[in-house]
């Protein structure tokens, strides 16, 4: 999400600054800009204070590893990660007198016993099993940001953003839609985690990216959900990748993740009444374009361990 957020803002003429601890974020997806005069790459961890010459706006906060593979590897820094992190950034916004938005999610809502989740459902969250690092974490930051926006006089956003999904995203990255695409490309069955009726919902980056600019925009300090409504089980998201892709590989089923989630789908009235927004992109569409680009990029890594071998 943040080299599209990079790229976006270089389109329409900022200066940016890319400030990135690399944990999961590519070097990959922002080299393109490194010839962009606008452009300043930052490799820094925002566990430890935040310190950047002149200028700033706006802080869009997208840190943390948010793939339940990837923030469970080192939970208590996906926990500094949210409340150290956005402490140290809420104060860099303080100090520039920046707008700062806070990229929250909707695990914050936990294994929600609702079915359509609002911004006024509170949640049903574990704080002691193998999700609660992230899913806490983001729910403190949403606390300083809110204390922050309220008491501090700090101009602050809210995202609560739901599963999202492009190209960009890390082959290696762990999550359903990537892990399905790229099993499927090279006709390894697809990893179905438990019967695989969970639900989820799919909102395509370029949306995604819409609604956060939008956001960072308006004058909402309170949370509101990003996310494509569109509800599908990861039985069906397998099917359709399997069929887009023509695969030869069938299904495997494998144990279910302790705590999760069974269904999740946002509702998007607040960004729509709001922000005016909503997503655009479909499904089917969105994932056209996502297994086009895992194509090139798994050809791409093919032929470079090619020419190594050579
Ligand atoms: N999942 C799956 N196979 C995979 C990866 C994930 O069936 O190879 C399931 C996972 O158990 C969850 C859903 O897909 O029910 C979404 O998982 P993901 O890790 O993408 O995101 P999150 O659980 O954080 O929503």
């Amino acid at each position: 999400m943040g080299s599209h957020l990079c790229q976006r803002f270089l389109n329409e003429g900022h200066q940016v600054i890319c400030l990135d601890n690399l944990q999961t974020g590519s070097i990959r997806n922002i080299t393109p800009f490194f010839d962009a005069s606008g452009f300043r790459f930052i490799e820094h961890d925002i566990c430890e204070p935040v310190s950047v010459a002149g200028r700033i706006d706006e802080i869009y906060n997208m840190a943390c590893a948010a793939s339940p593979g990837r923030y469970q590897a080192d939970p208590i820094h996906t926990s500094r990660t949210c409340f150290q992190g956005a402490l140290n950034l809420l104060e860099l916004a303080k100090d520039k007198g920046a707008r700062i938005l806070l990229s929250s999610t909707s695990e914050i809502y936990g294994d929600p016993e609702v079915s359509l989740q609002s911004e006024e459902y509170r949640g049903s969250v574990n704080t002691c099993g193998p999700r609660a690092c992230y899913d806490e974490g983001k729910r403190i930051a949403e606390t300083l940001f809110w204390e922050f926006g309220a008491h501090q006089g700090v101009e602050t956003r809210i995202a609560r953003i739901f599963n999202t999904y492009g190209p960009n995203m890390d082959p290696e990255d762990g999550r359903v839609v990537s892990n399905f695409i790229v099993q499927a490309l090279q006709d390894q069955d697809l990893t179905i985690y438990g019967t695989g009726e969970q639900t989820r919902s799919f909102c395509f980056v370029s949306d995604l990216v819409d609604g956060l600019v939008r956001l960072m925009a308006s004058d909402e300090k309170m949370p509101v959900n990003l996310g494509n409504p569109g509800e599908f089980t990861m039985l069906e998201l397998a099917r359709k990748v399997a069929k887009m892709t023509r695969t030869r590989a069938g299904i495997v089923h494998k144990p279910l993740p302790q705590d999760d989630p069974r269904q999740r789908r946002p509702d998007i009235s607040k960004a729509a009444d709001v922000l005016g927004w909503a997503p655009e992109v479909a499904l089917e569409q969105g994932l056209e374009t996502t297994i086009d680009w895992y194509r090139e990029r798994l050809s791409a890594d093919r032929e470079a361990v090619a020419q190594v071998g050579q």
